[in-house]
């Protein structure tokens, strides 16, 4: 799990994710799963009570608290899913450089008007 307090943190995890286009899979908006050198992870992205948007994935990487590759993918996702959903006011407002985050085409899974409504936490 990481703290995502900016864009310069997941610049090589972006930059890794480009290179192996893992693939995105929509569960509910915050979870995602996405594909690795061992079959799906998944990662959560939520903010927590104190303010804090954390990132977790199920990866070994993300157990040491590394950026990677996965949770980048996941982000990128849900940055576009979270755009979309002004109304329900969640998650991923604006982090510092959040909106520069070079946009990994999404695999979704199933349609996106189902997101509407659901909340975290
Ligand atoms: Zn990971």
């Amino acid at each position: 799990m990481f703290i995502l307090k900016g864009i310069e943190q997941l610049e090589k995890a972006i930059a890794k994710a480009k290179k192996v286009r893992p693939r995105v899979e929509f569960d509910r908006f915050g979870r995602y799963r996405v594909s690795g050198s061992k079959g799906y992870y998944t990662v959560i992205c939520r903010k927590s009570d104190n303010g804090y948007k954390t990132v977790d994935c199920t990866c070994k990487g993300a157990e040491k608290g590394l950026v990677c590759y996965h949770a980048a993918a996941a982000l990128s996702l849900h940055v576009a899913l979270a755009r979309r959903e002004q109304a329900t006011q969640i998650c991923v407002a604006p982090v510092k450089g959040m909106n520069e985050i070079p946009y990994l085409k999404p695999t979704i899974e199933r349609p996106v008007e189902r997101v509407g409504g659901i909340r975290i936490n």
